[in-house]
């Protein structure tokens, strides 16, 4: 069972960190049963634990950490984000952190780079805030860029379910529960192909986005993510499955004979998508953004990504909504690479929307 070894390959969990009173949750006492035999840490919170997170003194752990190190602990404010382009609306997660090392991961720009998944135990009460949530929006009535018909929840932002799947059933309650919501629909980008979940049903309303990228940047600054191969093969599967299947071409890296590369990734999508699956593709194009201190620690253990995604020479400083000093590919040249990349997706992909491109 191919999909057994690449889960078991990606996660073996040795250590969980829990807050007090995580088995008084249904989740909770399920998941501390299923690894019997992992050391047990209390911690009085799963958002304080000092040697697991940061980029300070972690660098030769973090990999063992993501593998083998789980948290457990309660998500208190639950609250949904109102956002733009991809979904109506950011659900509050149901984890965060992530067993996978992108290079370019923009979720330790917050956490540190030794982020191990933080799954979080009350999905009971998160799924109740999300019922009620759904409800006071009403029917849809207008289509829009994002959906022509339902409201948009994206639950993926801070981690990748699918990674999240095999660790317990949050992401699974949730395609349930948005099942049955009648004007809304859940939404995750993800690198990894679980194939637990095609048996999840999520009857049309779960969308997932497989994201791509050229073989072999994604071999460079992918680290522990299923190959891209493996994630087209597997896209039919899916929407015969009940998803509605997009991609995610993010992020786009520059480099000598990038388009290239791009042309032989869509000329694999196009003989391996089927028709019907080609007939509801849409996809969002978002070049790369790339950041200092992570820059710096990406250094101490992956330089040879850093060739790629720091570049001085071709990027600016862009300021993020919180403040972090962020680095993008500078104004004209991003331009003239966004109209190109754009370009080739009419040319070679003309049945995938474009979603937004930047
Ligand atoms: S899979 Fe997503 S969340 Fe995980 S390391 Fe890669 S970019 Fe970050």
């Amino acid at each position: 069972m191919l999909h057994e070894k690449t889960i078991d390959h990606l996660l073996t969990i040795h250590e969980i960190y829990h807050e007090p009173n995580v088995r008084e949750y249904a989740r909770g006492h399920e998941i501390l049963e299923r690894y019997q035999d992992a050391k047990l840490i209390e911690v009085v919170s799963h958002n304080q634990i000092p040697e697991l997170f940061g980029f300070e003194g972690s660098v030769e752990d973090w990999l063992w950490n993501k593998k083998n190190v789980l948290i457990l602990g309660t998500k208190k404010a639950l609250s949904a984000r109102p956002n733009t382009r991809s979904s109506h609306w950011v659900a509050p997660s149901q984890s965060n952190g992530c067993t996978m090392s992108c290079s370019y991961c923009y979720v330790p720009r917050r956490k540190g780079y030794a982020n191990p998944i933080t799954t979080f135990v009350n999905i009971e009460q998160i799924m109740g805030y999300l019922s009620r949530h759904a409800g006071r929006q009403g029917k849809k009535l207008l289509p829009d860029a994002i959906d022509p018909e339902y409201w948009v929840y994206e639950i993926g932002e801070n981690g990748d379910c699918s990674a999240d799947a095999a660790i317990c059933n949050n992401v699974k309650d949730l395609i349930g529960l948005f099942r049955d919501l009648p004007n809304a629909k859940l939404t995750f980008a993800t690198k990894f192909v679980n194939r637990d979940m095609l048996s999840y049903e999520p009857q049309r309303k779960t969308r997932i986005r497989f994201s791509l990228m050229p073989h072999a940047m994604s071999k460079l600054v992918d680290v522990r993510t299923t190959p891209i191969s493996d994630r087209i093969a597997v896209i039919n599967e899916f929407y015969e499955a009940g998803y509605e299947v997009n991609v995610s071409f993010a992020p786009v890296i520059y480099y000598e004979g990038w388009l290239d590369d791009w042309r032989k990734l869509f000329s694999e999508m196009n003989e391996v998508l089927n028709d019907e699956v080609k007939q509801q593709l849409a996809t969002e194009i978002i070049f790369l953004t790339h950041n200092e201190p992570l820059h710096n620690v990406n250094m101490l253990w992956h330089p040879k990504a850093e060739e790629v995604l720091w570049r001085p020479d071709i990027q600016q400083v862009k300021y993020s909504q919180t403040g972090q000093r962020n680095v993008r590919y500078k104004n004209n040249l991003k331009r003239e690479l966004v109209d190109e990349l754009i370009n080739l997706c009419t040319q070679m992909i003309p049945h995938c929307q474009i979603r937004y491109a930047f």
